[in-house]
């Protein structure tokens, strides 16, 4: 039996690697919907390819430029009430999240409710409202399993095993300012910020790579995740980016992940799970591999890492403005608006004026309305 298979978000990085991935399983996976912001063009190749029974885009005109093929019919749906329609049919098995930021969270919270296997790429949704979102998983029975490449590394080393998890080591590659001098932040163009030295990633996760945000948000997204305290979880640069994350045990046995890097690897691992299968990826050659090398990171030099250990440690809705408000930061940094060094300030003064709702008394309209709340205070910062 084929696993039946939506791809939201299809035409980002993690999507298009996630088809590369069923393209060499065409026996294991039927393509049963994609969705797309904007990209109709790639969007319009992949149903050349995959012939979709379903597609959501953006906005209700482009489906005008969604180009089916010659005989086959196709649906098209938008915004997120076409996501909402996709997770909700009977035809698909399994649904992966390659939608980046905020946005993902009310379809994931949906597909949940209608019980489908969830494959994680997305890390906002479980920042935003991780609580929710695993006690929602939990009720419904539904499994989550994570795509992003640290996340999925601890999944495979627990195996399930929760019980004698005493730590876990997040690791990091350090971005591509991890040997750049801090002094010389405030001159980086957006072109040298986005060059990430070991993963090809879309624009947002690679600012926050340079930030080294990102981290601080897999911290966050591990806590839920694992059902982990925050300083249970310690962040290493490992610029290698060979060991993908490891646990440590209660009697002091360390597992880890390793492999080349390389998003196909947790990406089919998560769209096969259970199972294991085999594939014609890169192999570590230890031999040839120099040293693999582990630090602390630098917080003076990265606030945005401490930023979100402070959102960590006060749960709440605090990690959803810091979530939202950095979203913003990054898009003002990638518009030209403001510098690389004032993002951390722009999510900082966000986080300083917003009132705390304790984890328990808010529900995921409470999310939506802090976020909205976060983006309009980074804006007016920003403008001003
Ligand atoms: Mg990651």
């Amino acid at each position: 039996m084929k696993k039946r298979l939506a791809i939201l978000g299809s035409t980002g990085s993690i999507g298009v690697n996630a088809l590369r991935v069923v393209s060499a399983m065409k026996k294991d996976f039927e393509v049963v919907a994609l969705s797309a912001d904007t990209n109709t063009k790639l969007l319009s190749r992949q149903i050349k390819t995959f012939k979709p029974r379903i597609v959501c885009v953006g906005r209700g005109e482009l489906c005008r430029k969604v180009r089916g093929v010659p005989g086959h019919k196709i649906g098209c749906v938008y915004g997120q009430d076409g996501l909402k329609e996709i997770v909700s049919r009977k035809d698909i098995d399994i649904i992966l999240f390659a939608i980046s930021g905020t946005a993902c969270l009310v379809p994931l919270v949906e597909a949940i409710k209608n019980k489908k296997t969830i494959a994680l790429a997305n890390k906002e949704a479980l920042v935003s409202a991780g609580s929710i979102v695993m006690g929602l998983a939990r009720r419904n029975n539904v499994r989550i399993i994570p795509v992003d490449s640290e996340h999925s590394a601890i999944f495979q080393c627990l195996d399930g095993r929760r019980d004698a998890l005493s730590k876990i080591y997040l690791t990091g590659s350090g971005g591509p300012l991890l040997n750049v001098d801090r002094s010389k932040f405030n001159t980086l163009s957006r072109e040298f910020v986005l060059r990430h030295p070991k993963w090809n990633m879309g624009k947002k996760i690679s600012v926050d790579s340079a930030t080294m945000m990102n981290k601080g948000l897999e911290v966050i997204e591990a806590q839920h995740l694992f059902n982990m305290p925050h300083d249970l979880i310690e962040v290493l640069i490992h610029p290698e980016a060979i060991v993908h994350s490891m646990v440590e045990f209660a009697d002091g046995a360390i597992l880890a992940q390793l492999g080349v890097p390389d998003m196909r690897i947790p990406i089919q691992f998560a769209l096969t799970y259970p199972e294991r299968k085999s594939a014609k990826f890169g192999r570590v050659m230890f031999s040839e591999t120099p040293n693999l090398t582990f630090r602390k990171p630098d917080l003076q030099k990265f606030p945005c890492l401490g930023l979100a250990r402070r959102a960590a440690s006060e749960g709440g809705t605090t990690p959803a403005v810091l979530c939202a408000s950095d979203e913003e930061a990054v898009k003002m940094f990638l518009a030209g608006r403001i510098s690389f060094l004032d993002i951390p300030k722009v999510v900082e003064m966000v986080l300083s004026r917003h009132h705390n709702v304790a984890s328990g008394d808010y529900s995921i309209s409470d999310v939506l309305d802090k976020e909205e709340w976060a983006r309009e205070e980074a804006k007016s910062i920003c403008s001003r």
